[in-house]
């Protein structure tokens, strides 16, 4: 992990966030921002708490807990699971996230229930197709969030990672999303990062997941 961000820089770019959201459109009273930290020092993320985010993002489950354990921040922070996650690390993230938003199998569904019954979660779908991308295909969808129901867990909403680098099958992937999630009659839709936030909040984004508009550039995966 590089030095951390001086919380004056930090602070700003979260309002350069905010204005981003507002110029597409989109209200700051029900958008919520969720600050992605994956390779981000402690020490950065608690300047951007100071600035205040309250919301954070987490796809490794051994950095959300070192994270957690070293922020003092009080009220602490609302932690959102964002990655790839193998059942056997549930058991130690149950104490800790207040959303689970890659949940993209019934038997990670049951294992987030076993361990944290009742838990908010999201359904991940892959509206762009690309085999790389995690999540359940759009057409599995309704399927898993009724498993997820059943399994006892609350389904907020969707949530979805649209093609890097391509404008315009992003926007169309976030609309995709969002006409699930009303098919559905789910409230919640987290779509969005860095490069396309404002498609995402054109699109209905509820909730934008965003890591180098706040921390900087990741050096390489997981690195910053
Ligand atoms: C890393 C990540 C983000 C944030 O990406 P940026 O482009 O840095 O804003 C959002 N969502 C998920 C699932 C991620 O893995």
């Amino acid at each position: 992990m590089t030095g951390a961000v001086a919380a004056e820089v930090v602070a700003a770019r979260l309002a350069a966030v905010r204005e981003r959201i507002t110029a597409a459109g989109g209200d700051l009273t029900s958008i919520r921002i969720i600050g992605v930290t994956k390779g981000v020092g402690a020490a950065t993320v608690a300047a951007a708490l100071a600035a205040g985010l309250t919301e954070l993002g987490e796809n490794y489950a051994q950095e959300l807990r070192a994270k957690a354990a070293a922020l003092e921040t009080q009220p602490p922070p609302r932690w959102h699971f964002l990655g790839r996650l193998q059942r056997n690390k549930v058991a130690s993230l149950a104490g800790l996230v207040s959303c689970w938003q890659s949940i993209d199998r019934i038997e990670l569904a049951e294992a987030v229930a076993r361990r944290a019954p009742g838990a908010h979660v999201l359904v991940q779908v892959n509206v762009s197709g690309e085999a790389q991308k995690g999540g359940v295909a759009p057409a599995s969808a309704a399927a898993l969030v009724e498993g997820c129901g059943g399994a006892g867990l609350v389904v907020d909403g969707l949530m979805t990672v649209a093609a890097a680098g391509d404008p315009d099958g992003a926007r169309a992937g976030f609309a995709r999303l969002a006409a699930l999630a009303d098919q559905l009659g789910l409230r919640e839709r987290s779509m969005g990062m860095t490069a396309d936030l404002e498609a995402a909040v054109a699109e209905g984004a509820t909730m934008v997941r965003v890591g180098t508009a706040l921390f900087g550039p990741r050096l390489r995966t997981g690195t910053r």
